[in-house]
């Protein structure tokens, strides 16, 4: 029996059922349960969506950018008082532990909402005088904008593209990954209680097909996509190809670490860590690739190896829970042929995990243990494809010079990071690493106000940070003549 009842999509400031009779089940990671049945958006739910949006986009953009922000920090307020609730709702639909969600899901989603809330008013143009006439710039939000999520922090990114896209004076139709279509709900229902004109939020859930039916619609401005760097070409294409729409993509990512023999090995080991088993290391920035100076190879691995032991793995909904279980069967099963061809043909020294953990009690949900995978070479298949599981590769290098030409050796460009007690070093390697985001002697953390985004294929375009404006909004020139025309005519 579902714990919840059938959950509708959201519409014009209401949830809103499905014309389209088509249903799909959402799972609890942990044990496998169905949570809820979810209905599906088909082609005349999305031109209702459509129409909704264009409609609350009228009200919502003709107001001034302080009264929008009010509406976002009244939604941020909303999602502290129930922060609770809302963590509780994550741990139980992604698999993310009670440990992490109330800070890492719902607290970085308000701050998000407040930090975007307080820009809205900021926002304006210039004014420049030239030759017989003044102009001046108008920040124009674009319209509709589709927001396409992923699974892995659910909640936050329905914040990161809302947030950003509402404060402009845009329209947001929001598509949850179908593993994990709950959150989102909570936020459309919370933007209303804080305000939100009807319309202005709203919430498709489906699949590729309900993605596509954004991405193709000729009348949404922009297309936001959180996935795949595969998936992000397809929609990038689509949605340049025939409209022109504007796009940000947030992609996968191989991203490399670098510790140096001066770095303070305690602190790298916790980067590292936290760079690959924080939300059982499905996180799009981690530094799967760990580059060891040769000379603290030895010191460095034991502690890992000595923490990574202790982690402990079980029900994300007791807060004891360190690691909770991957987000579905054949994501988990993905991980776990991966770490077989790490150990049967890429030979790498496997030296943490491995498989599924032998407690019984976790036998029902999709668990992978934190693996680390030694002495690997750049060649391997382990490390060069994004796993997006808890699978650690560790390579060595003697030099730095050697080291950042193999880390920028991928396809990838999402982040990276270093730890070393010499800063000119770490500002010299960040500046040199290939990568949307770096960090120096810390790691994955993402406070909203810095930019956040790929290059290479790891993405275009950037969230975040007062940057996130220019990628929701556009400007609009006005010229304004002090003088008559001079017609040759
Ligand atoms: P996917 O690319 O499989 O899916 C992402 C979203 O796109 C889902 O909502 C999916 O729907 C939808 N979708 C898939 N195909 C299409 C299409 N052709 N047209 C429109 N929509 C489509 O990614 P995952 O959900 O599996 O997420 C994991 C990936 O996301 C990893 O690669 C990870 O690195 C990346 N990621 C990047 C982040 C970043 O900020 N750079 C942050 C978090 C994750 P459905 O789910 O129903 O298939």
């Amino acid at each position: 029996m579902p714990s919840l009842p059938e959950q509708t999509l959201y519409i014009a400031g209401k949830f809103t059922n499905a014309v389209s009779a088509d249903r799909f089940e959402t799972i609890n990671p942990a044990n496998g349960e169905v949570i809820a049945t979810v209905q599906q958006a088909g082609a005349e739910d999305v031109e209702r969506a459509v129409a909704s949006a264009e409609q609350g986009f009228r009200e919502w953009s003709a107001m001034s950018g302080t009264a929008r922000g009010r509406v976002l920090k009244r939604a941020a307020e909303l999602l502290r008082r129930n922060r609770d609730e809302l963590a509780a709702l994550e741990t139980l639909d992604a698999g993310k532990p009670l440990s992490e969600t109330p800070e890492a899901d719902v607290d970085s989603g308000a701050d998000c909402l407040e930090y975007f809330g307080g820009l809205a008013a900021t926002l304006h143009g210039e004014y420049l005088e030239v030759d017989d006439a003044f102009v001046y710039t108008r920040r124009e939000p674009l319209g509709v904008c589709a927001g396409i999520g992923a699974w892995n922090y659910p909640l936050q990114i329905a914040c990161w593209k809302s947030a950003p896209a509402l404060a402009c004076g845009n329209a947001m139709i929001f598509k949850p990954a179908e593993l994990t279509p709950l959150s989102a709900l909570r936020l459309a229902e919370i933007f209303t209680e804080a305000g939100l004109p009807a319309g202005v939020f709203n919430v498709v859930h489906g699949f590729a097909e309900t993605g596509q039916l954004l991405v193709r619609h000729p009348r949404i401005a922009k297309v936001s996509l959180t996935g795949e760097a595969g998936t992000g070409r397809t929609v990038a294409s689509e949605a340049t190809g025939s409209s022109l729409k504007h796009v940000t993509m947030e992609l996968g990512g191989k991203s490399p670490l670098l510790v140096f023999d001066d770095a303070d090995l305690d602190n790298a080991v916790s980067g590292a860590m936290l760079g690959n088993f924080y939300t059982q290391g499905e996180v799009c920035t981690n530094c799967t690739r760990v580059f060891l100076h040769e000379r603290v190879h030895d010191a460095f691995m034991e502690k890992l190896v000595e923490r990574t032991k202790k982690i402990r793995l079980g029900d994300p909904a007791d807060p004891e829970t360190q690691m909770g279980p991957l987000i579905s069967a054949a994501h988990r099963d993905l991980v776990l042929g991966y770490i077989k061809h790490g150990r049967d043909t890429d030979k790498a020294e496997l030296v943490a995990g491995g498989g599924i953990p032998h407690d019984p009690a976790l036998a029902r949900g999709y668990y992978v243990q934190p693996t680390i995978f030694d002495r690997c070479n750049d060649q391997m298949k382990i490390v060069r494809e994004e796993i997006f599981g808890p699978v650690m590769s560790v390579l060595t290098f003697n030099d730095e010079d050697e080291a950042i030409q193999r880390a920028n050796d991928t396809e990838y460009g999402l982040a990276g990071g270093v730890f070393t007690s010499d800063l000119d070093r770490g500002h010299r390697v960040a500046a040199r690493l290939q990568a949307g985001v770096c960090w120096v002697n810390h790691y994955n953390v993402t406070p909203i106000e810095m930019t956040f985004g790929g290059v290479k294929r790891s993405g275009l375009g950037r969230e975040n940070g007062r940057q996130a404006i220019e990628y929701y909004s556009q400007l609009k020139s006005v010229y304004v003549a002090t003088g008559d025309c001079e017609a040759p005519f």
